[in-house]
């Protein structure tokens, strides 16, 4: 096995950059909070999981194993984090009149197929929080026994008086939480901080199960408690979700979890930054969003990762198509060099010169770029050195060392996870033969001949530069 090797996160829990250190030296329990599954992904929700995508993709890299947990919400999630509001699979299931589970089974589908498009690695597990009911209740009835949660007519609700830490990683006012301030009342609660753990169902509401309490559903907090537990331990390495979820959904995990066994929930929280549309959040239950599928069918699946990947996760960015395309159009520039470089290999393979050392610093500032907080700024920039690099030396005529930046390359973009087309040989020199066709026929003016093999080659999704001078340069885009 090769060294591990470190690398430091920003830890909400903290605030500060600290260096992970798995409970097991080489092993990291990872828990991600998932989609909440009625509407399309946006281009936000895919940001965050394209960060823990890439994170655990750096750890395996860097030497880790990585056990990655990444569930989906599909009850229990209303549309008020005070308890109040309705369950948003229902309401919107009610609104298409469907079942809430045939709704939450076409979008976990769609879920995938979108994930897959933009090179997500599928988590180790996927589970689904109706799944779990009888865990969450177990969880509950130990809450209850252990005086931190208490029943009121059929609902039950964690007591936040009984966690003397609670609201630690948000810093909240727990004098303010207690006197109720900016907090709508609910009956029963005897804190009007305190969250529900259970809540007793109307009698018209779809997705209600058994309890020892009454007919009714979880509390949303409760599914991310009992599967990381269930799953990966009592203590684990790093738990994460968006910005959104450090005041109420991760606070209310922290306690109820704790509350629980006594025992640490997670030494990492790592918390992604908003995407924003029009200065406002990305968010499908108001409906400002653009959806994933709505810009990987504009700019394309390997530019959208590309596009999504590019600022830091802790920095909030503005979502607009125009830098979609911008971003679009610095991909195909990479994909480009990596394309020649490919081609010289293919035409030239007799020059080929081996180099002992590297001959800079490129792999050396992307692993500190990585291991620094996940820093793909700067990580990107490396890339881009040795996509330049690439162009030089294939200029140059120095094969080996265009082997050397052509392994760097595709190393670099695995370890992001950005996807892009590799040509094979017969490709090559397939399209090779044809552009020299094509030459042939316009120097014998056929001209209608040499643009038809143009436009076949363009259908075929290979973008063809002439040049002044001499062969055309080609690359391959997406198809
Ligand atoms: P939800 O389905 O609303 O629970 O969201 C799924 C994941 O996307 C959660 O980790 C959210 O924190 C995250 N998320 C939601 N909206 C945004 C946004 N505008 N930008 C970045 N991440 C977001
Ligand atoms: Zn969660």
């Amino acid at each position: 096995m090769t060294e591990l090797q470190k690398i430091v996160l920003y830890n909400s829990l903290t605030r500060k950059k600290e260096e992970l250190i798995p409970i097991n030296p080489d092993f990291v329990t990872f828990y991600s909070c998932g989609q909440t599954v009625y509407e399309d992904v946006h281009v936000g929700n895919a940001k965050t999981f394209i960060v823990w995508d890439m994170l655990a993709r750096i750890l395996r890299y860097l030497g880790y194993q990585v056990k990655h947990i990444q569930n989906f919400t599909d009850v229990g999630h209303l549309t008020d984090d005070a308890d109040l509001g309705e369950d948003k699979i229902e309401k919107r299931a009610r609104l298409l009149k469907e079942h809430p589970m045939e709704l939450v089974d076409r979008k976990i589908n769609e879920y995938n197929v979108d994930m897959d498009d933009i090179n997500i690695n599928r988590p180790d597990l996927a589970p689904r929080a109706t799944g779990h009911l009888t865990e969450m209740i177990d969880l509950v009835q130990t809450l209850i026994e252990n005086g931190h949660a208490y029943q009121s007519d059929g609902s039950v609700y964690f007591d936040i008086t009984s966690f003397p830490d609670y609201g630690k990683m948000a810093r909240l006012d727990l004098e303010n939480l207690k006197a109720g301030a900016r907090i709508k009342v609910i009956e029963g609660k005897k804190n009007p901080g305190d969250f529900a753990l259970w809540i007793k169902a109307p009698k018209y509401h779809i997705m209600q199960y058994s309890s020892p309490w009454s007919k009714g559903y979880p509390g949303w907090h409760l599914e991310c408690s009992v599967m990381s537990m269930k799953y990966l331990g009592e203590t684990i390495d790093i738990h994460s979700g968006g910005i959104d979820h450090i005041p109420v959904h991760h606070t209310n995990e922290i306690a109820q979890s704790e509350g629980a066994t006594g025992k640490k929930f997670s030494n990492f929280w790592l918390h992604s930054e908003f995407i924003t549309l029009n200065g406002e959040k990305m968010s499908k239950s108001t409906g400002n969003f653009v959806s994933l599928r709505e810009l990987i069918d504009e700019i394309g699946r390997g530019p959208t990762r590309f596009a999504l990947s590019q600022a830091h996760y802790r920095t909030q960015a503005d979502f607009s198509l125009k830098q979609g395309k911008a971003a679009r159009k610095r991909y195909y520039r990479l994909v480009r060099s990596y394309h020649r470089a490919l081609q010289e290999i293919t035409l030239n393979k007799s020059d080929t010169k081996t180099i002992a050392e590297p001959p800079d610093k490129i792999l050396e500032l992307f692993k500190k770029a990585i291991t620094d907080d996940i820093n793909t700024p700067r990580a990107f920039a490396q890339i881009n050195s040795a996509a330049k690099r690439m162009d030089q030396v294939r200029k140059e005529g120095n094969v080996g060392m265009l082997g050397y930046y052509m392994n760097l390359f595709e190393t670099m973009m695995d370890v992001l996870g950005v996807p892009f087309t590799k040509l094979s040989e017969k490709e090559i020199i397939q399209v090779d033969y044809m552009l020299k066709m094509r030459e042939q026929l316009r120097s014998e003016n056929r001209l209608k001949e040499s643009d038809g093999i143009r436009s076949y080659l363009q259908f075929q999704g290979y973008l063809v530069e002439d040049q002044v001078e001499g062969l055309p340069i080609w690359y391959k885009s997406e198809v």
